[in-house]
């Protein structure tokens, strides 16, 4: 089944030189990108996209993080994307995630963990349209 799925290569990510080696880990597995930019958040707009976390003990701290610098937001497309490309990122904290995934390549802390990605459907839909509007994304 062809799926959406919203990612990001993170601040940490971009500061770290590690864009071109995040796209082909990504083009290498077979998920397509349809829609790519660079922006920097505001705080307020980094408080909007991880609203779900809203009272976590990491929101202020993940949301001074997500608006520290320059990330790079996507949309890419495949087969059964989003679980795929969660499979791709590793788990939260890199320190537990698979050999091989992304994050445990290159992330340096639970926070700093390189890269995001949709948890669901849902979500997906929330997260494509908060970055992109339909003009920037591939029919
Ligand atoms: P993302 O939503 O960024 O793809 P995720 O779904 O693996 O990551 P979430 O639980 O949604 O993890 O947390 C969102 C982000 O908040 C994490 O990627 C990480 O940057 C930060 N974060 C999560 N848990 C913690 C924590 N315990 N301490 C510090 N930062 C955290
Ligand atoms: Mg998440």
């Amino acid at each position: 089944m062809k799926q959406r799925t919203l990612a990001i290569i993170k601040p940490d990510g971009v500061s770290r030189n590690l864009v071109g080696a995040v796209l082909s880990r990504m083009e290498a597995e077979e998920l397509r990108v349809v829609a790519m930019k660079m922006i920097k958040m505001t705080k307020e707009q980094a408080k909007g996209f991880y609203r779900v976390h809203e009272g976590k003990p990491f929101f202020e701290s993940v949301t001074d993080f997500m608006s520290s610098g320059p990330c790079v937001v996507l949309v890419l497309e495949g087969d059964d994307a989003i679980r795929r490309y969660r499979t791709l990122m590793g788990a939260t904290d890199y320190t537990k995630a698979e050999e091989g995934t992304i994050r445990r390549e290159f992330a340096t802390d639970i926070e700093k963990n390189v890269v995001h990605g949709s948890d669901s459907e849902e979500t997906a839909r929330f997260e494509i349209g908060y970055f992109f509007n339909a003009l920037e994304v591939m029919a």
